[in-house]
């Protein structure tokens, strides 16, 4: 109903370039390999592939949730693939990524909530593919201990849950989970040891300046070392529009903000996606 809002031109998406790109892209074609830079057409592809990192969904490519920003399909998930660690660490040997990304779709649908195969996936990358760190994008859990210890007990270099918004368009945003729970779900993971946490947000949901504040608080109360800070695109008319293009500057402040309250890490820019240049966030 409303005309969608003109991009501004600090979002003029660049077109992947470089040498080891087009190494990668040229694997990724011939063994039909999956990544999540490609289906979701990244702007930063050539900036990631060029360093060795690559984001992977397990867990197969439909999501029991339906969250409104997301451009995942929705449904009734496929069986659980118990080949496909394998899989995803043979494409991770052959593209030689440094720095892997794993995320996953919510099984909500499975007793264990697919939490068996995010650890083998992580013991089949170090088995296969020994010299690649991780960082492992989970699910909330629903907050079960049980399952994100499986995580914990397999120790990926880090180990990451997305806030994505404010609390209060939580609901309207991610319809199936709870601001607080993924609050609770970072808390937990460093009150257990977990060396490097990360989280991240897309901001231009209709969400107020002073929120987004008060969200990068909560997280570092939760003792997170990483956070991540990027725009919102909608990936077609269906999902929830863009309500605002926040400026470069406005990022600049978040990030002054964040880096003040002592996260190792802060990542704050339009084009800033939860796994750019994720690769820094292991020094
Ligand atoms: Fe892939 Fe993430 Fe980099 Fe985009 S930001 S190219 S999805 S690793
Ligand atoms: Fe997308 Fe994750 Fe939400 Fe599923 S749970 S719809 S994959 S953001």
């Amino acid at each position: 109903t409303n005309t969608p809002l003109a991009k501004p031109k600090w979002l003029r998406v660049k077109l992947p370039t470089g040498k080891k790109y087009r190494e990668l892209r040229g694997l990724v074609d011939k063994y039909e390999l999956n990544t999540i830079c490609q289906s979701g057409s990244c702007p930063n592809m050539g900036e990631c592939w060029g360093d060795g990192t690559a984001t992977f969904m397990i867990l197969g490519n439909i999501c029991t949730r339906s969250c409104g920003f997301c451009g995942v399909k929705t449904g009734r998930p496929l069986a659980v693939d118990y080949t496909e660690p394998e899989k995803v660490a043979n494409s991770i040997k052959l593209m030689q990524i440094k720095h892997a990304v794993l995320t996953s779709v919510d099984r909500d649908d499975i007793k264990d909530m697919g939490s068996f195969i995010w650890a083998e996936t992580v013991n089949a990358v170090r088995r296969i593919s020994p010299g690649t760190t991780m960082e492992t994008l989970i699910p909330d859990f629903q907050g079960i201990h049980q399952h994100i210890d499986r995580l914990l007990e397999v120790s990926p270099e880090v180990i990451s849950h997305n806030m994505e918004t404010v609390k209060r368009l939580t609901r309207e945003v991610r319809i199936q989970a709870k601001y607080e729970r993924s609050l609770d779900v970072l808390k937990y993971l460093k009150d257990q040891g977990q060396r490097r946490t990360k989280t991240g947000l897309m901001l231009g949901l209709g969400e107020e300046n002073e929120e987004v504040f008060e969200t990068i608080q909560d997280i570092r109360n939760a003792g997170v070392d990483i956070i991540t800070i990027g725009q919102y695109l909608q990936p077609s008319k269906k999902h929830l529009p863009v309500k605002k293009f926040i400026t470069p500057e406005e990022f600049k402040e978040f990030e002054v903000f964040a880096k003040g309250l002592g996260f190792r890490h802060v990542e704050s820019s339009p084009l800033v996606r939860s796994s750019y240049k994720a690769a820094k966030h292991i020094e």
